[in-house]
């Protein structure tokens, strides 16, 4: 079991959120520091720490938050316009909340991150 995080409190409310839309396994939220200007976090309620962790046994959890978002896309009005969905893991890919989390992000052309030491 991941340790608890800032996003159980989230789903326990005791923190407040912009929450966006709930079910029995999964929540989704405004993300408080927006990088576009739809930008939601989807979660499983059950606290898997990183990507590393998904597996046979939670897969379903996780299409579901897939699902979620292309729900959202639809209730948003940016499906066709287009997103993009992220999940960072660790250091290196940014990750800075050990609760997995699906970054929705949609509402602009979107970059991409620069790869400059390529050469
Ligand atoms: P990560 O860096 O782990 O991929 O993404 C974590 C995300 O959670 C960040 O985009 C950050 O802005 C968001 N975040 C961190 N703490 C909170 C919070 O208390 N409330 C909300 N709504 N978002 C948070």
């Amino acid at each position: 079991m991941a340790e608890e995080t800032i996003f159980t409190k989230i789903i326990n409310r005791d923190i407040p959120a912009d929450i966006i839309y709930e079910d029995d396994k999964a929540l989704a939220f405004k993300d408080v520091n927006p990088q576009a200007p739809f930008h939601c976090l989807v979660i499983p309620k059950e606290p898997i720490a990183t990507a590393n962790d998904i597996n046979e046994d939670n897969a379903a959890l996780v299409g579901h938050l897939y699902v979620i978002a292309a729900k959202l896309a639809v209730e948003y009005n940016f499906a066709e316009d287009g997103y993009r969905l992220v999940m960072n893991c660790n250091e290196y890919g940014g990750q800075s909340v050990y609760h997995i989390h699906l970054h929705v992000l949609a509402g602009k052309q979107l970059g991409w991150p620069p790869y400059t030491d390529k050469l």
